[in-house]
């Protein structure tokens, strides 16, 4: 039989809550597909731990999670730790160490759930954002001298080079070819960043040729923002820098109902690494341990993690039982339901139950 090991990380706020229903489902997946299994290693990594010990993860934790075929995260992030610290300490060198330089984040309005655009449902926007997630704004080149003083001086350099930039590049257009609508908006600023960025057009140009079936467009990131409001159905399959990307899948993801919804995916293409996949959302301090976070982001997560495992009728049938949970009105409260975590992962181990997975 197929087995992958899953090394699970739920870390902080509401990451423990949603990831153990998002494991609840996929063990309620396996048992019903029956073709294959899944080994599950806890690691209890994150705020806490750096609270005892001093570190997010302890040392040699790449060489241990190198071992496993995907990563499953939930959240960073805690009240009385500095983000840039959370972040630097854990995602960020997992995303990094193991080049995950393809951060994909789909976007589509689910049944049930409504968009904040009116006359927007499902259909009109359903994206696929592609993040380059290795180098650019948080490539980490930067540094501050005179610190305190007036003439503090703080740079923060964005590295694009010809290799990151071609790579993301021959991805987006890979996964643009493989969706109904093959069309990939190249999103820069480079009318006003004149290096880098200008560079990014020329490569898009180049890679394009590669790609006769796709069709695709640019566009400023500052008017993406408007087009994403105004036109969504214009839009398909987005490639955009590591900052930018960051950004518009925050508005893509508020646009499709709630952050709680929304799932990502870091990936190493060429596999030599395991990827990462967790929902968007961080920790969200308001409702942890309230029992009422949504737990939708965290299936979807999972359904592409068992995409890139290659369990392919497994993730379809994880998605047609996130829509019929949600078109029944199973939502918990940020997408305007009643439901509790648990309720909503009762409904859909009970979906998981019902469907026909031939
Ligand atoms: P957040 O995503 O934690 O919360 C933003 C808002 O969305 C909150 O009101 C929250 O209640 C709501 N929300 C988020 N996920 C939800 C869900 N599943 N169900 C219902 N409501 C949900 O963002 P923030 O408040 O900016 O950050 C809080 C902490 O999380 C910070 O420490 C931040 O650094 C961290 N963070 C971590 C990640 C990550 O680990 N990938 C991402 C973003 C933020
Ligand atoms: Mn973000």
């Amino acid at each position: 039989m197929r087995s992958y090991r899953i090394a699970s990380i739920p870390a902080d706020g509401i990451g423990p809550e949603v990831i153990s229903a998002g494991l609840e489902v996929l063990e309620a997946l396996v048992a019903r597909d029956g073709g294959f299994k899944l080994e599950v290693d806890h690691y209890d990594w994150g705020s806490a731990y750096y609270r005892k010990h001093g570190v997010f993860m302890p040392e040699g934790s790449l060489a241990t999670l190198k071992k496993a075929d995907a990563i499953y995260f939930g959240a960073v992030g805690a009240e009385d730790v500095p983000d840039h610290i959370s972040l630097w300490g854990l995602r960020l060198p997992i995303c990094q160490g193991f080049d995950q330089y393809a951060n994909i984040r789909p976007t589509r309005v689910l049944p049930g759930v409504t968009s904040p655009l009116r006359d927007v449902g499902p259909g009109d926007l359903d994206w696929l954002i592609v993040r380059e997630n290795s180098e650019g704004e948080y490539a980490g080149h930067g540094g501050r001298a005179h610190r305190g003083l007036p003439e503090e001086v703080a740079t923060e350099v964005a590295i694009f080079t010809r290799v990151g930039v071609e790579r993301i590049m021959r991805y987006a257009f890979g996964q643009a070819q493989k969706r109904a609508r093959k069309h990939l908006t190249v999103v820069t600023k480079s009318n006003a960043q004149k290096f880098g960025l200008v560079m990014w057009d020329e490569i898009a140009l180049e890679v394009s040729a590669d790609f006769p079936g796709v069709t695709w467009d640019k566009e400023l990131v500052d008017a993406m923002t408007m087009r994403m409001v105004r036109k969504p159905q214009s839009i398909d399959t987005v490639v955009a820098t590591n900052l930018h990307a960051d950004i518009l899948s925050d508005l893509a993801a508020a646009l499709a109902g709630s952050l709680g919804v929304a799932p990502t995916g870091n990936v190493d293409p060429s596999r030599r690494y395991p990827s990462m996949f967790e929902p968007i959302h961080g920790s969200a301090f308001d409702i942890t341990g309230k029992g009422i976070a949504n737990p939708v982001a965290s299936f979807w997560t999972a359904a592409l993690m068992l995409e890139h495992l290659g369990e392919a009728r497994a993730a379809a049938a994880l998605m047609v039982a996130v829509e019929q949970v949600c078109a029944a009105g199973v939502l918990t409260p940020d997408v305007g339901g009643k439901a509790t975590t648990k309720e909503v992962t009762a409904a859909m181990v009970e979906a998981i139950k019902g469907s026909n997975l031939g």
